[in-house]
């Protein structure tokens, strides 16, 4: 069930305060620390009674009216900053007021509630670095859904993350599905989403996505997915986070943002909870054979520096999981043999070159069949 309105508030307040009252990396003297921290508890405060106390549009813009004046006191008569982007940021929400869910769907105007700009500004960066490597649009329209979980009944995949998410793309659009658990929201959460998002959008909702809708999504225990696509998702949101435009949208962007996406990326591959072991070591396989193609290229002089390594085994990955043809069976089965013929033939340039090979050609069975010696 999408969020009602009490629990949009609820969102609304907490996004609110991990966004701006949290900055890990501020340098502000103790006292004012002190003032942010006092903002923030009441912001959770305000939040939990938003649960309990509010019913409709009404209440609802009350209450984000009073959360708003009550940590003005702390604000320092407007001159301490963290406190004064909150106030500004709530008083938006009192005056947008749009009475929906957060949801977001292409065919409805977009109002950036919830977390609609993130996920958005991600999609755009993710549609521009596929049209890119594709040299074509993608034609697969996208949506959002929001839910709030009892912290005990989300899925733990990550543990210790506010925050989790899947994706249908045997719908159309495909839709992003976000949970976000019932508790305050820390201003990692809010980085650890941007990573989320990047994965469900580069490895999940644009599988296949140069058609409009496939029949099956990818398992979890999909090595070719979870594995070799999120090395490169993450190597993506990895230089929004230092290059990117992400700074509008999250909490901060240095050093702080890089450590909590590599403790989500490290916890995905060393404690993936859920998986059996065979499936988390093919994982870790599958994640390190996307590296070892880029060495690959780079020793047996396929490419001229790191740098166009990078580039092209980004742009076999994008190819090839936005292919038309690219069923999650066949994507499995031909990174099986990637990661064997990576693995195995040293000093052998016949894999990558089956690589270059597939960007030239856009021939998915062509590549099967040059990869076919070393299907197990
Ligand atoms: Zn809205
Ligand atoms: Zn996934």
């Amino acid at each position: 069930m999408s969020l009602d309105v009490r629990e949009k508030t609820a969102v609304d307040l907490r996004l609110t305060g991990a966004l701006y009252l949290e900055d890990l990396e501020s340098g502000l003297a103790q006292a004012d620390q002190e003032k942010v921290r006092a903002a923030l508890r009441l912001l959770h405060a305000c939040a939990d009674e938003a649960l309990v106390f509010v019913w409709d549009g009404k209440s609802a813009k009350s209450l984000v009216q009073g959360a708003s004046s009550a940590i003005w006191k702390f604000s320092n008569d407007g001159t301490l900053s963290p406190v004064v982007s909150a106030v500004a940021a709530l008083d938006r929400i009192a005056a947008t007021n749009c009475g929906c869910t957060g949801d977001y769907a292409p065919s409805a105007p977009q109002c950036g509630c919830g977390v609609q700009g993130l996920a958005l500004a991600v999609e755009t960066e993710v549609r521009r670095v596929y049209t890119e490597a594709l040299r074509n649009p993608l034609v697969r329209d996208v949506s959002y859904q929001t839910y709030l979980v009892d912290t005990a009944r989300l899925f733990p995949t990550i543990s210790d993350c506010g925050l989790d998410a899947t994706t249908d793309i045997t719908s159309n659009p495909a839709v992003v599905h976000i949970e976000i658990k019932d508790r305050a929201l820390s201003s990692s959460d809010i980085c650890q989403l941007a990573y989320i998002l990047f994965h469900e959008l580069i490895c999940h909702a644009f599988q296949a996505g140069r058609i409009v809708q496939i029949t099956k999504n990818a398992h979890a225990k999909c090595f070719w997915t979870e594995g070799w696509m999120d090395a490169l998702a993450f190597e993506l949101v990895s230089k929004w986070i230092a290059v990117g435009n992400a700074s509008e949208w999250l909490p901060f962007t240095g050093p702080c943002a890089t450590d909590a996406i590599s403790s989500y990326h490290r916890d995905r591959y060393q404690r993936p909870i859920g998986l059996d072991d065979q499936a988390a070591r093919d994982r870790r396989f599958a994640r390190k054979s996307y590296w070892k193609l880029k060495q690959v290229l780079l020793e047996c002089g396929l490419v001229p520096d790191v740098y166009e390594a990078s580039l092209l085994a980004q742009r076999f990955s994008l190819c090839l999981n936005a292919h038309p043809g690219a069923s999650t069976d066949r994507l499995r089965k031909i990174c099986d043999s990637l990661m064997i013929g990576l693995s195995t033939e040293k000093g052998s340039s016949e894999p990558a070159s089956r690589c270059i090979d597939f960007i030239n050609y856009n021939d998915i069975s062509l590549l099967e069949d040059g990869l076919r010696r070393y299907a197990v």
